[in-house]
């Protein structure tokens, strides 16, 4: 049940008629399980940037009505605007956000592109992550030639479009359809008005790096001088060497450096076989990064201006600490950073939860607290609001109604009053929860404190096992009452005729496997409370033994209660190979779940023994 978010950005070649542009919106809007997060028209390029996302699924289906709809409204024959295009949907790149990998993206790219290409009959290109063969995965040669090549394109055996009909389509041109990672924009805040400033940093975070200096006479390494190349000295634009050739220089800043010098002369624009008399260049620190600086008028402040191109490699906290760093030594002061746009959960939870090491806290904390830590630590908020509801991509589901929600007071009324929901299985996952909670109470309450790094390690271990369980036996409080609702709603669906009949048994069954599912669910997760439990008890301060009992107690409470509703369940189940499993896989947690609560138990009142023997 764990959350799956894509985000797809669909170029279409229309900037300046909102009428259109809104037929192709309200398409992608008509998905449900869709968000539209962002329309971007140009009209000097006349084309709109739109951003949205979704479950995968609801995803290539939006995706797939907005290419539907844009090649019926839009008439390539027209089209002019100052931007490079191939076709009335431009490119279509899926982009994973939560739950879902690079090549999970590729496929959606792929299941995009065959539907395009045979239902509309026009020819689709993939390129990046999901590209058919190496010289297709960059764009700019994917599209050369424009939607004015097209045509001759389409002939050229070399240039078959990966789906749909080698044949021309006047109206539509081509699909250019892929996967790649989610660009975030992320500017750091500098102490200074100074675009200067913010420049000499950036030019050292960033992959491109800058022309090469010596001399410095100040900590700002543009107070250099500019070094070249010259026939028989190619200085290392990282150190002071110089190489005698181009090539003895390439091999240095591969073994020393660890960059291909051909690579970074590229980027910037220097054939590396005419390199004498050239600039020479030093390599930035990062990859995946391109940054500049700039003046900011409206917060008074010089900024780098940042955006890195894939973070699960080049990370926005690492860059933050790489620039004060920087700043620090050239005398100036981080004051915080900006996210521009939107950002996936992931880079802000594993920003929160590097600054809790480096503080020397558990990571392993309620989400909401780790996030609160990353905005104040990366200075989120300093030059303006950060919401995280609002620019967090992917958040982890909670309950935003329901029982979840209701006043501890009010839910204990609301079990006591004579209605079947909510029942057991919902106080089972209460319970779990609960138990998770102390587990994690008693972990982070002693590491950082513990005798020794194998200790710490398993009260860590405690900790992220019992967040985890916790966050899931939260949901299934309110999930446990819906599926008992869901398989309400199927026994009053009508039974008239033998279709119907049918049908409504069909129904029921599926409602009584989810009934089974949740509950099952419910004792596996309270199982894991029972371990985080354990190894809290056993590990942790002395002072809090009884709380880590409590949680194990309570963890076999969730296991115990799971497991009698889902027997319950089974008896109307007619899928006696299904029940077979069921009962089998339900007989082993049990029996591993009293184990672990008989040794846990003795272990613990054991120890409560020894404190009150050595009172006396
Ligand atoms: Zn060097």
């Amino acid at each position: 049940m764990s959350l799956r978010v894509v985000e797809c950005v669909p170029n279409f070649s229309e900037g300046r008629d909102m009428a259109k542009i809104k037929v192709i919106t309200d398409a992608i809007e008509g998905v449900a399980g869709v968000r539209l997060l962002d329309v971007d028209p140009g009209a000097d390029t006349n084309r709109t940037v739109v951003t949205f996302v979704g479950d995968p699924d609801s995803v290539v289906e939006a995706a797939f009505r907005a290419v539907e709809t844009a090649s019926r409204i839009l008439d390539m024959t027209t089209h002019h605007g100052a931007h490079p295009r191939m076709g009335a949907t431009d490119v279509c790149p899926f982009v994973p956000v939560e739950g879902v990998t690079l090549a999970d993206c590729a496929e959606l790219a792929r299941r995009l592109g065959k539907r395009v290409g045979e239902e509309l009959e026009i020819p689709v290109y993939l390129y990046e992550q999901a590209a058919s063969r190496p010289e297709r995965q960059n764009l700019a040669v994917v599209r050369k030639g424009e939607y004015e090549g097209l045509e001759e394109k389409l002939k050229d055996p070399q240039w078959a479009p990966d789906f749909g009909p080698a044949r021309f389509n006047a109206k539509a041109g081509a699909l250019i359809t892929g996967a790649r990672e989610f660009l975030i924009a992320y500017n750091v805040t500098l102490n200074s008005r100074d675009k200067a400033h913010a420049t000499d940093i950036a030019f050292e975070l960033r992959e491109k790096g800058r022309v090469a200096r010596r001399g410095q006479t100040s900590a700002f390494y543009s107070s250099g001088k500019e070094l070249r190349y010259a026939e028989g000295c190619f200085p290392c634009g990282n150190c002071g060497f110089d190489a005698p050739t181009f090539e003895a220089l390439e091999a240095h800043c591969r073994q020393e450096h660890g960059y291909e010098l051909r690579h970074l002369l590229e980027l910037n624009d220097v054939d590396p076989d005419r390199a004498v008399g050239q600039k020479a260049y030093k390599a930035g620190i990062f990859t995946h990064c391109k940054a500049i600086g700039w003046y900011v008028d409206t917060y008074k402040r010089a900024q780098l201006s940042i955006n890195l191109t894939n973070y699960k490699v080049t990370a926005p906290h690492t860059v933050l600490e790489a620039a004060r760093r920087m700043a620090a030594d050239r005398g100036l002061v981080v004051t915080g950073s900006e996210i521009v746009g939107l950002v996936p959960f992931q880079a802000i939870y594993q920003a929160g939860q590097f600054y809790l090491r480096q503080q020397g806290k558990s990571p392993f904390i309620p989400v909401p607290d780790v996030l609160e830590n990353a905005v104040f630590s990366m200075g989120l908020a300093d030059v303006a609001p950060f919401e995280t509801e609002k620019k967090v991509l992917g958040l982890p589901k909670v309950a935003e109604k329901g029982l979840m929600t209701m006043v501890c007071a009010d839910f204990v009324d609301e079990v006591s009053r004579d209605t079947p929901a909510p029942g057991g299985g919902s106080i089972a996952a209460l319970a779990g929860a609960l138990g998770g909670a102390l587990a994690s109470m008693v972990a982070n309450l002693t590491q950082g404190k513990a005798k020794s790094q194998e200790v710490e390690n398993k009260l860590l271990a405690s900790a992220e096992l019992a967040q985890r369980a916790k966050d899931q036996l939260m949901l299934a409080v309110d999930e446990d009452t819906n599926a008992f609702n869901a398989y309400m709603d199927a026994r009053r669906l009508p039974q008239g005729t033998p279709a119907e009949k049918a049908a409504r048994e069909a129904a029921m069954q599926q409602g009584l496997k989810t009934a089974v599912d949740v509950p099952w669910s419910t004792a596996a997760a309270c199982f894991e409370v029972m371990k985080a439990a354990d190894l809290a008890m056993r590990n942790g301060n002395p002072a809090s033994i009884t709380d880590a009992m409590q949680g194990l107690q309570m963890g076999f409470a969730g296991v115990r209660g799971g497991i009698w509703n889902v027997v319950i369940n089974l008896k109307d189940i007619t899928d006696e190979v299904y029940n077979e499993k069921m009962k089998a896989d339900c007989a082993k947690l049990l029996a591993d779940a009293r184990a672990l609560l008989d040794e846990g138990t003795a272990f613990g009142d054991q120890a409560l023994e020894r404190m009150l023997a050595r009172k006396q």
